[in-house]
């Protein structure tokens, strides 16, 4: 029997599959997702803003003490949205910020937590129908299908309340997949396994329409757009079946953080000034149906990787498939709210310096 591996040693096998994990736009878009590592007390967590791809070139990891967490998660308190508090200064030398579903990991009794993001499960977990078709393809795994919640303390009590069967599979809807383990080969294995069951074929897609895109986001004076990052992000507009998808709503939290609420889709005949003109207001990016994606010129990495990953999305869905989108009241929670300010304001200050 393979020894017990030392809490460094597990700890650089963490970051090594989370950079993994990171650098697949199927599973992570930007500074979404997360993965923890829980060793002597210490949870060791994703820094907030951070994202899993750099996992092996910057230090990423924050470590918090687990018994206050707990404490402040069980009493209800407030606090446990504020896990810095609990981070262990002598060990994070960073100063990192520990990310939003902290409590999520802390509530989680096995010791390897991997968060993400999976386009596959996304494609499931936003339809009102998902349980039977999740039923079916997790046979024999342990999973529970947790309500919607917002990213945080809300999402740690969801996912709580399926805590007498202790799930190692919990399918988040509208918004993700959480697989736990007690070693991080046997979460990578259980992430493989639960993503391979949950594949789907995306639907294909005419390529699209550069030259006509680029005369669309000309002539405005206040501001400009720009071709998205991956040629990926176009297929939203040019299948019409996504574009459909998309013009239900805002599917999960990340899109609304990153790139707004819902998707700005151009009428016939509009170009970017006239869109900007009807809203009221610039969106990060606008959907020209049967032609492309654009993107405001100032649009994050983390807003281009949404915009391919509501494209991943959207192939994804089966026309009309029974949807659900998020509500006028789950967007303010999204958008009013601290941590999520700091964590787009950390996205707003990667994004100028790389520029
Ligand atoms: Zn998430």
């Amino acid at each position: 029997m393979r020894e017990a591996a030392s809490p460094r040693v597990e700890l650089a096998d963490l970051r090594a599959l989370s950079a993994r994990i990171g650098s697949d736009p199927l599973l992570i878009q930007g500074a979404g997702g997360n993965t923890s590592l829980k060793a002597d007390g210490i949870l060791w967590i994703k820094a907030s803003g951070t994202w899993l791809a750099h996992a092996l070139e910057r230090d990423i990891m924050v470590p918090v003490e687990i018994a206050p967490l707990l404490d402040a998660v069980s009493s209800v308190d407030p606090a446990a949205e504020r896990a810095e508090q609990f981070t262990i200064p002598d060990l994070n030398p960073s100063g990192l910020r520990p990310s939003i579903e902290t409590t999520v990991h802390a509530l989680m009794p096995q010791r390897v937590v991997l968060h993400v993001h999976c386009v596959n499960t996304i494609a499931l977990a936003v339809r009102t129908d998902c349980r039977s078709e999740l039923a079916t393809r997790l046979d024999g795994l342990n999973w529970a299908l947790v309500r919607y919640a917002r990213p945080g303390l809300p999402l740690a009590l969801a996912i709580a309340e399926h805590s007498s069967t202790r799930p190692d599979v919990l399918v988040l809807a509208n918004h993700g997949l959480v697989v736990a383990a007690e070693t991080v080969d046997a979460a990578e294995a259980l992430l493989n396994e639960v993503t391979q069951r949950l594949a789907a074929e995306p639907r294909s897609a005419p390529p699209a329409n550069m030259e006509k895109l680029r005369a669309l986001g000309v002539a405005l004076k206040d501001v400009a757009f720009r071709l998205p990052e991956s040629d990926t992000a176009h297929p939203v507009a040019t299948d019409p079946a996504s574009t459909e998808i998309a013009a239900h709503g805002s599917l999960y939290p990340d899109h609304v953080i990153f790139l707004g609420e819902g998707s700005a889709i151009a009428r016939p005949g509009e170009d970017a000034q006239a869109v900007v003109a009807r809203i009221g207001a610039a969106p990060v990016s606008i959907v020209f149906p049967g032609i492309g994606v654009l993107m405001r010129e100032d649009a994050t990495p983390s807003a281009d990787a949404m915009a391919r990953c509501l494209a991943d999305v959207a192939a994804r869905i089966p026309p009309g498939a029974p949807l659900r989108v998020l509500t006028a009241e789950e967007h303010l929670q999204l958008t009013d709210w601290d941590a999520e300010k700091y964590r787009q304001e950390l996205a707003r200050k990667a994004a100028r310096k790389s520029a």
